[in-house]
């Protein structure tokens, strides 16, 4: 074979010539950064772009997702018009039906969710999905969801349409090339090799599918993903099936449809996937296929048959078996690595890549371009994850599960239940053997809710009440009454430590954290824009010591934030400390005199303010006590050495059963947290969400000496009444029963005005309580939420709710509705 020849260098190398790869190319372009050179080492889209079904829907489970697919579908429309070469994209809509009632409510409550973001859907009868589409029986179905600006693409003709639209603006696209290695200096990416010579690169992007993994392994990256089989059948000519005929999900039978030729192609997500390559991918895997797999494939011909009995004589033209890389959590991975600088990646698209590319090509571009994701997307964010997350045999078993979760039921807390326990806390026998129900977050086993001797330890999923609800109720009230005790040894925690750690720090918190020792202050980690990259509590050990308390779900992403804020030869070192401690939070109004029973330490409000962290004795054990609150009520999170975690639960078990000391899990906390109005990052704090529109400018020191990021920005919002027209409220239901879990929409006056972002009954107030995120054309003040009529639509129907500003419960005020 004739050599290739390379450049010897570009400004950016992108590994991957599928959809995702040339997407990236095709947007880098576009925006003007045209010194590209795209290395494929098979032909275009050989990998697993060639064989998808090309269906492109739009509604996912996460709102980021959804809007880069509302992206991709306005490119494909127009893509050939700007390149000459077709896409096969057609706006043919979809159909979802639901077989059950609980899936109906599901359809209602994504319908809602939808059109909150813009997407067109309408409901529709169990009649007129079948006048969409005839060839189906509709006997047992419930209704559905029609959906017209969904459509269908050719995979192949799309992805070298966009290689051709990277072209023509300069990129250079290379087939025949192999990436064999990855080099680096100082903790940065420098070029790769590649079979056919070395180019020298400033940035070199990661789309290489399932490859992606060992890619990444070339340079210490993780890039979490597993090969797993997936497949569809292609018929034989069916009458009545047509070019225009929408695309068919019946996610109740885990199956889709679409015309091809006259005839279907159907396919699904069966709820136990097959994992592939555990041993690597085998060389020259190019435009290849599996064995055909009737046996994994007989549960979704079943459903299939149900559906279009037709189908029982109809021949089948073709199997298509191809595997597809999927994550621990069925979202696709983007960003920038946290453990290799100019290194990004864009691969594990769980089998929505097709769809995803187009907007998932353009947030990658600008990411790259920016340095920073320029919207929320923490949901696909590569910082989601952590080094044991690539763990070949917890993957392998993991991807089993998330295939399937595309039409699993997404019940709200639905836990995933492969692969665990994966990261146990010191106290998990223990809390186990008093009856807890253990949920997952970044790994960790977490008690949700304690079941009560006798009872089964299983939540059992529903959209209305679960199963815990008393048991919650009683964790609620013994924390806003008398006193409880979470175990929250999951919470990330980053020790920053040197000479500069102070001003370093002060730059990259919004608050002061120039502080005296003992201070422990909340801040958000703001960007330029002035919205959250984080929040978190900061707890001056010494002069040149802090200790970050985060969210379980961020230490990788805020320890690279912070490290990649910290100026360049600073003396500053950041060092995850998160599995050397646990953390036990002892919350209620009791919590004090149960505290004293178990320590020398002064307990009062003078010698130990809110705000303010010791080391104490606790037993046996030296711990740090640190006067804080996510409940909203008295009480201290001790921060315990793990080999003593054991020792000071059982201390403190011992010394507060007089005082009815009890256990709480995750579901008690989130309710106790949402009644109080306490923002959660991730939820109501997003990157595009500034501490004024949150309610949290008292976090902010504007007056500190020094500069801050985000704080241009937020001096300017500051000044402009029109960023008040965005905010974050809290709405109370007016009926008890009804049962909120997030996601819903929230209309003022009946005009859809945004999002509950997150929801819980509200045990105190006896309704469920939500904090939303909601746009108005004016200034959005306490008035404002008096004089309008505020309501939620649950599943279809309206719920009036009161809205506030700041919450009305206050353990010092008048309860509004007081349980005592
Ligand atoms: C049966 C099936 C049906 C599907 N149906 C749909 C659907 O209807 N809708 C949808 O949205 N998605 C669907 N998908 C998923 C979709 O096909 C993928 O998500 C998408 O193709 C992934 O694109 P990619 O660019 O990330 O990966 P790929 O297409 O695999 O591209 C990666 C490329 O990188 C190259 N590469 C790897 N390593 C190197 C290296 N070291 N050097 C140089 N090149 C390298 C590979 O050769 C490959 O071409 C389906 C998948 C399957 C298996």
């Amino acid at each position: 074979m004739a050599k290739i020849n390379l450049p010897e260098r570009a400004q950016y190398v992108i590994v991957g010539g599928g959809i995702v790869g040339c997407s990236v190319a095709y947007h880098l372009a576009k925006m003007g950064h045209t010194d590209i050179v795209l290395l494929e080492q098979g032909q275009l889209s050989c990998g697993t772009t060639w064989h998808a079904a090309g269906l492109v829907g739009q509604l996912r489970s996460q709102p980021a997702m959804t809007n880069l697919i509302k992206y991709s579908t306005e490119l494909y429309a127009q893509l050939e018009a700007e390149t000459g070469l077709a896409t096969g994209w057609k706006q043919c809509g979809s159909v979802t039906v639901a077989r059950t009632d609980d899936r109906m409510t599901m359809l209602l409550r994504t319908a809602a969710a939808a059109r909150a973001q813009g997407v067109e859907v309408e409901v529709i009868s169990p009649s007129e999905a079948q006048e969409k589409w005839p060839v189906m029986q509709v006997d047992d179905v419930l209704g559905g969801l029609w959906m017209p600006s969904d459509g269908k693409a050719n995979p192949t003709d799309l992805t070298q349409s966009l290689a051709k639209g990277a072209r023509m603006r300069g990129a250079k696209i290379i087939e025949g090339v192999q990436v064999t290695d990855v080099l680096t200096k100082d903790g940065a990416v420098t070029g790769v090799v590649t079979d056919q010579g070395t180019i020298e690169a400033q940035v070199v992007v990661n789309c290489a599918g399932q490859w992606a993994r060992s890619l990444g392994k070339m340079c210490g990256v993780n890039v979490p993903l597993h090969s797993a089989e997936h497949m569809y059948i292609v018929t034989e000519r069916i009458e009545g099936v047509n070019p225009d005929l929408p695309v068919l999900r019946d996610p109740d039978g885990y199956i889709y449809f679409k015309e091809e030729t006259g005839g279907l192609v159907m396919g699904g997500f069966e709820p136990q996937a097959k994992p592939w390559a555990m041993d690597g991918i085998p060389d020259k895997f190019y435009f290849q296929l599996l064995p055909d797999d009737w046996e994994q494939f007989e549960i979704l011909l079943e459903n299939a048959l149900i559906r279009v009995p037709q189908m029982e004589h109809t021949g089948v033209r073709k199997f298509y078996n191809g595997p597809e890389s999927f994550t621990p959590d069925n979202n696709y991975l983007l960003g920038e690595a946290p453990e290799l600088k100019n290194f990004f990646v864009g691969a594990g698209f769980n089998s929505m890549g097709i769809a995803s590319a187009g907007g998932a090509g353009r947030a990658l571009a600008e990411w790259i371009v920016e340095g920073a994701a320029t919207s929320d997307l923490f949901a696909v964010d590569i910082r989601r994850f952590a080094n044991f997350n690539n763990n070949p045999t917890w993957l392998h078993d993991r991807v089993k599960e998330t295939l399937g979760l595309h039409y699993a039921m997404p019940w709200p807390n639905r836990e995933l239940e492969t692969a665990r326990p994966f990261r146990r806390s010191a106290l998990f026998d223990r809390l186990a053997g008093k009856g807890a129900v253990f949920g997952s977050k970044m790994g960790w086993e977490r008690a949700n809710w304690f079941a009560n001797e006798g009872q089964k330890r299983e939540t059992e999923y529903s959209f209305g009440r679960q199963n815990w609800h008393e048991n919650v109720a009683a964790e609620h009230k013994s924390t806003r009454d008398g006193v409880s005790i979470f175990d929250q040894s999951s919470f990330a925690k980053l020790l920053v430590q040197g000479r500069d750690a102070c001003a370093q720090l002060n730059r990259i918190c919004a608050a002061n954290v120039d502080v005296a020792v003992g201070t422990t202050v909340y801040t958000g980690l703001l960007n330029e824009r002035g919205g959250f990259e984080s929040d978190l509590t900061v707890l001056r050990r010494n002069e040149q010591e802090f200790l970050l308390i985060t969210g379980s779900a961020q230490p990788v992403h805020d320890a690279d934030w912070i490290r990649k804020n910290f100026s360049k030869d600073a003396h500053v070192f950041l060092t995850d400390v998160t599995s050397a401690w646990s953390v036990l939070a002892v919350m209620g109004p009791k919590s004090r005199a149960v505290l004293r029973k178990v320590s020398k330490a002064n307990f009062s409000n003078a010698t130990f303010p809110f705000g303010s962290s010791q080391e104490i004795d606790l037993g046996y054990a030296t711990v740090i006590a640190n006067r804080m609150t996510y409940v909203g009520e008295l009480g201290w999170e001790l921060i315990v050495p793990v080999e003593f975690t054991v020792g000071v639960y059982e201390n403190l078990m011992r010394a507060g059963a007089e005082f009815g000391l009890r256990d709480a899990g995750y579901y008690a906390l989130d309710g106790l947290r949402i009644e109080k109005g306490y923002r959660a990052w991730g939820r109501e704090l997003t990157p595009d969400i500034t501490p004024l529109q949150a309610g949290l400018g008292f976090a902010v020191d504007f007056a500190k000496p020094d500069d801050f990021i985000g704080k241009a920005a937020l001096l300017a919002a500051k000044a402009d009444p029109a960023h008040f027209n965005t905010r974050i409220v809290q709405l109370v239901l007016e009926d008890g029963a009804a049962q909120l879990w997030g996601g819903e929409a929230v209309s003022c006056d009946g005009a859809e005005i945004g999002e509950v972002r997150s929801a819980a009954y509200g045990h105190t107030f006896g309704a469920s309580v939500a904090l939303c995120l909601i746009e108005a054309e004016e200034k959005i003040t306490a008035d404002f939420l008096k004089n309008h009529r505020f309501q939620i639509d649950l599943a279809g129907v309206k719920y009036v709710a009161k809205a506030y500003l700041r919450t009305p419960y206050d353990p010092k005020n008048e309860r509004p509705k007081s349980e005592d």
